[in-house]
Formats: structure tokens, sequence, C-alpha cells
């Protein structure tokens, strides 16, 4: 399966971006469509943008990207990468770091903690009008490479018992307890709204997925090679849906299953 090419006048996609804040499944409608330009953009990204000191700023304060972009990034590592993920998982592991301190503070409770993990900043891409519209003069190599994600579906269904319990039960649609996971939108939204949530078994979540990440990331290095598990490779995806929300990868992965 691939990314679909964008064609003029398919008007397939959801509403607009809301600036990619925060809410349930933020970001464009998703679908398996990446536009030229997004992939164009991606691929400059993980050349070495994203290591630029502003950007990573910003991508802590954005969580990351929004559930479409944030997705649209892991494929076109991916892609470009053959699986050697190493910017995402970095980028993650810091992410994550950053929840569980949220929840470490002193009084991690209710509304103090729904600060900490609020978004402060739009998606960067969304906010450079990046959709599934964009157009681009990038090489028609680059693009069909940038949409490949063979690689990635592979991943995803092997990884798919670890990262399975760690689903938003909004996101997926399904009947929410106080203990039920929740991606950081879903949390925050709960938290702000005093729904019940038990935050010990969030917390819980949040250490497990910076924990089984932080062990992925390392293995990129050198002296590490070799000592990943399935469960780390599994907190990369976990870390994206807790993160910006998991509709866009269910989709995803239940359209590999077609
Ligand atoms: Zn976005
Ligand atoms: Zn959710």
């Amino acid at each position: 399966m691939m990314w679909r090419q964008t064609s003029p006048g398919h008007d397939r996609a959801g509403p607009e971006p809301e600036s990619g804040r925060d809410g349930p499944a933020t970001g464009p409608g998703f679908e398996p469509v990446l536009s030229d330009c997004e992939v164009h953009f991606l691929y400059w990204f993980i050349q070495g943008s994203i290591m630029n000191p502003e950007t990573r700023s910003r991508l802590r304060r954005a969580w990351g990207l929004c559930e479409r972009h944030a997705l649209a990034h892991l494929a076109v590592e991916f892609a470009f990468r053959n699986g050697w993920v190493h910017g995402c998982a970095l980028l993650y592991e810091d992410l994550m770091g950053r929840a569980r301190q949220a929840f470490e503070r002193r009084v991690p409770v209710g509304l103090w903690l729904a600060l900490g993990l609020r978004q402060t900043a739009p998606c960067l891409m969304c906010e450079l009008g990046f959709g599934p519209h964009s157009p681009t003069t990038a090489p028609v190599e680059v693009l069909a490479r940038g949409r490949q994600t063979v690689g990635l579906q592979a991943f995803a269904r092997s990884t798919e018992p670890c990262w399975r319990p760690a689903v938003c039960v909004r996101c997926a649609g399904r009947a929410v307890t106080a203990q039920s996971p929740r991606c950081r939108p879903h949390l925050l939204r709960d938290l702000l709204t005093r729904q019940p949530v038990d935050l010990g078994t969030q917390r819980e979540l949040v250490v497990s997925i910076h924990g089984a990440v932080g062990r992925y990331s390392r293995s990129f290095r050198l002296e590490f090679q070799g000592t990943d598990t399935v469960e780390d490779r599994a907190g990369l995806v976990a870390a994206i849906g807790w993160c910006s929300g998991w509709s866009a990868w269910l989709r995803l992965v239940m359209g590999s299953k077609v």
C-alpha cells in the first residue's frame, strides 16, 4: 500500500485544521493521502531541519505534530531511512520525558496536570499551510518513495500486540472507565471537563511508554545496536499515539488489513 497521490479537485479531506490545537483527533481529517508538498517538506525535515533548536522548541510546545502530520513524519522517515527512525525515536523520547515530568510534579492533579500537558503552539506543518492538497515541484522519485508505507505497515503489524493496550479508548470509540488509557488530547479534555480519571493508571502508561521509546531510541546508538525488543519498538507507536491521538494510526493499520 502507498500513500495515494492527491488528484486535483479530489476533495476527500476532512475539515481544515483548527490550527493544530488541542482537542480530540486534531489536525486535518486523516486519510492515507499525503500531498506532494507534505512529502517534500518532511523529506527536508528529516534531513536535519528537525534538529534546528527553534524547531525542537516548537515541537516541544506542540507535543510533536498534529495527528495527521505526526504519522506522516513517521511514515516518511520510515520510507527514506528503511526503518531507521532514529529522528522520530529521539523526538518522542524527549516528549514522553516531558509528559512524565508533568505527572511527577508535586501536585500532579487535575488542572495542574492539565496545565503541564496542554499544547502552547500549533502544529508546525498545519501552520505552514501544508495539507492534503498542497502542491510542490519536488522530483517524482522523491515523492514516490516518500509515499511508500509497506515498511511502516509491516512494523505496525509486528508490534501490534505491544502497542494495542496503550490505545486511547476515546480515540477507538470504546467504553470509557476512569482507568482506561487515554491519549494526551483526550486526557487533557477529560481533566478540563472534570471527568473521572485515575491519574495513577495514566501515569503508569506514560512511564511505561517513556521507558520503551527511550530504549528504542538508545538502540540506534552504535554500542546498543540490536538491543531493542518488540515492546521497545511499539513504544514509538504508543508515544506518537499518546502525544497526538490514535485515530489516524488506527485507520492506517485497519486499512492495511483490508
Ligand atoms: Zn499538522
Ligand atoms: Zn484519544
